[in-house]
């Protein structure tokens, strides 16, 4: 059979991994697989049926019945939720909140665990979220650890809004940030953490295309490291 690659990229928000994960999936020719938008698509349902991120009988009792999938456009993740292409809709900071609220649950988990692992199975991947190293690809032929200090997060984070035209204080991003990185580190359920084979990268001082070209790198060194079975 032949061999199908997968490079794992996880870290905190706001710390450029899917930037960085898509500019790296142009550049090898691999399939970009943004997990979060997964998570947000679901997010955006249980906010359409008014349901309190508290509320876990709920939660799991939707997530047996919603159904999230992908497909590409021009190479473009879209995420479609029960037949409806919902990608437009997911980057609200409400919709941020309770992907990091409901991700938690264990049922919300598994069912997008299942959907990931099976996408990397058939394709050459590179997949960015929280658990991709720890839990839904341990095999990964390499593992990214993306960080960043949170001030700086927060500063490329502002810096988007502001450019499209929104009015946000920096200060509440940072606090929006720390909270849920907070949440994604201490939740008892794959919570966001270094796999002890991942490389660390902290790009508070490195600009996109470095944190790129150094990704590049480390992928050629693994396969030249691989011989024979990387054929
Ligand atoms: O990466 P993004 O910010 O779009 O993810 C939204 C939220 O979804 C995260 O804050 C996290 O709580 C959750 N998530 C997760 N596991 C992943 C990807 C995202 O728990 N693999």
């Amino acid at each position: 059979m032949k061999k199908v690659y997968n490079i794992a990229v996880d870290g905190p928000a706001g710390a450029g991994k899917s930037t960085i994960a898509r500019s790296v999936a142009e550049k090898l020719n691999f399939v970009y697989v943004d997990t979060g938008a997964m998570y947000r698509a679901m997010a955006l349902h249980f906010l359409r049926n008014g349901i309190p991120a508290d509320d876990e009988a709920a939660i799991s009792r939707l997530t047996g019945e919603v159904d999230v999938t992908i497909s590409y456009e021009n190479g473009m993740q879209q995420v479609i939720l029960n037949g409806e292409n919902v990608s437009g809709l997911i980057r609200s900071s409400e919709v941020s909140a309770m992907a990091s609220a409901a991700s938690v649950y264990m049922p919300v988990r598994e069912k997008l665990v299942e959907l990931q692992k099976n996408l990397a199975l058939k394709e050459n991947v590179i997949m960015d979220g929280r658990d991709i190293g720890t839990c839904v690809l341990p095999d990964a032929d390499l593992k990214i650890y993306l960080t960043a200090s949170s001030r700086v997060r927060a500063q490329r984070r502002y810096e988007e809004l502001t450019a499209k035209g929104e009015d946000w204080n920096l200060e509440d991003i940072e606090k929006d940030i720390i909270e849920r990185d907070n949440r994604d580190m201490n939740r008892e359920n794959s919570p966001l953490k270094q796999a002890e084979d991942a490389i660390l990268l902290d790009s508070s001082s490195m600009t996109i295309p470095e944190v790129v070209d150094r990704i590049l790198e480390l992928f050629h060194e693994k396969k030249m490291e691989g011989g024979s079975l990387w054929k």
